[in-house]
């Protein structure tokens, strides 16, 4: 089977739901045809300041989230990063042969370093896309299934796995990203034209995976839409609307023109209500496995413990490699 590698990162108590539609949804379909790789990319969630209790205990809470929206921790091997050792060690290798400029340009570090300010944006979040090809490198990858806003750094991984066999031998696979066209990118429910993010500074227009339904019912009524009124799929001129339709159609499985076609003539407050309806059966019981999981950590801790020494087992050979192809010194 083809490897796949993906990640989130713990940096909220909860997922939102760009994170469930733009990538654990494809996750969940790609983990039956291929030898999958999820991590929960806590060495990434430390690029932005994180409290250390909250950041260990939202860990444990994504790495329940990945199990309840239904990827198998027997058949792909679900692990928290920093328990393998050779992300961080791979990492320092690629951040040598990483041009400033082109790391530079990355848009996720411009956005997000403008919302740090100058002393809150360190050279962790800086160099945290070399960090994420280190995590694609390590398992000999081949598809990386991730929302639109991660393509710029899959090329870079892309180009780092490519220099780094021109200059040192092959070494590496040079993988693809896989990308969702029509779901690769939610916005945000009060501002629809930002992406929505589980760091973002306002949670009104949110989505949590982990809210009560009543709460996600309330924001979903209260989404940004537009004095037009017509149920009409218009990314242009209607972001807020389309925003919706494609939420609803990707959770109930349902196509855009089937939607305005049963909304045709019906205001906005019917589609924000069936909406509410489909997010709310969903996430219902995802919501419940989950604080059935966290109920049993230790249960969780030994699960993830197994997993992470399978995970070990092939990114310390993938380092080995590379160390070796560098010029590092084997230990005796
Ligand atoms: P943060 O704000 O901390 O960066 P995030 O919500 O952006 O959190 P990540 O952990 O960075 O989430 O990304 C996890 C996965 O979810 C990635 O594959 C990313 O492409 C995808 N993703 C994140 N936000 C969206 C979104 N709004 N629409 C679709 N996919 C998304
Ligand atoms: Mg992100």
């Amino acid at each position: 089977k083809p490897r796949l590698y993906s990640g989130m990162q713990p940096s909220a108590e909860s997922l939102q739901i760009g994170n469930y539609i733009g990538a654990l949804l494809n996750w969940k379909s790609l983990q039956e045809t291929h030898d999958a790789f999820f991590s929960i990319v806590d060495l990434h969630a430390i690029t932005v300041a994180q409290d250390p209790a909250k950041l260990r205990e939202n860990t444990r809470r994504t790495a329940a989230q990945y199990i309840a929206s239904g990827i198998d921790p027997d058949a792909s091997t679900l692990y928290v990063q920093s328990h393998v050792a050779a992300h961080a060690q791979l990492a320092w290798v690629l951040n040598t042969i990483t041009g400033f400029g082109e790391a530079s340009r990355m848009t996720q570090f411009k956005d997000k370093s403008a919302k740090q300010g100058s002393d809150g944006t360190t050279v962790g979040l800086f160099a945290y896309p070399i960090l994420m090809a280190a995590d694609i490198l390590l398992y000999d990858t081949v598809v990386v299934p991730v929302g639109e806003d991660q393509r710029q750094h899959v090329e870079l991984t892309r180009d780092i796995a490519a220099r780094f066999n021109t200059r040192f031998g092959d070494t590496f696979v040079v993988p693809e990203a896989s990308i969702q066209k029509e779901t690769a990118k939610i916005y945000d429910l009060q501002n629809p034209l930002s992406k929505m993010s589980k760091s973002a500074e306002s949670h009104a227009g949110v989505i949590w995976v982990l809210d009560e339904p009543s709460v996600t019912a309330k924001k979903i009524m209260r989404a940004v839409t537009d004095a037009d009124g017509g149920v009409v799929f218009d990314r242009e001129n209607k972001p807020g609307v389309a925003n919706l339709l494609t939420i609803y159609s990707t959770m109930a499985g349902r196509t855009v023109q089937s939607l305005e076609d049963e909304y045709a003539g019906r205001g906005y407050g019917d589609l924000k209500k069936g909406l509410a309806e489909v997010v709310t059966g969903t996430f219902g019981p995802i919501r419940a496995r989950v604080i059935e999981l966290l109920d049993d950590p230790a249960e969780l801790d030994r699960l993830l413990a197994v997993n992470a020494a399978r995970a070990a087992s092939v990114a310390d050979a993938t380092l080995a490699r590379a160390y070796d192809r560098v010029g590092l010194l084997p230990p005796r």
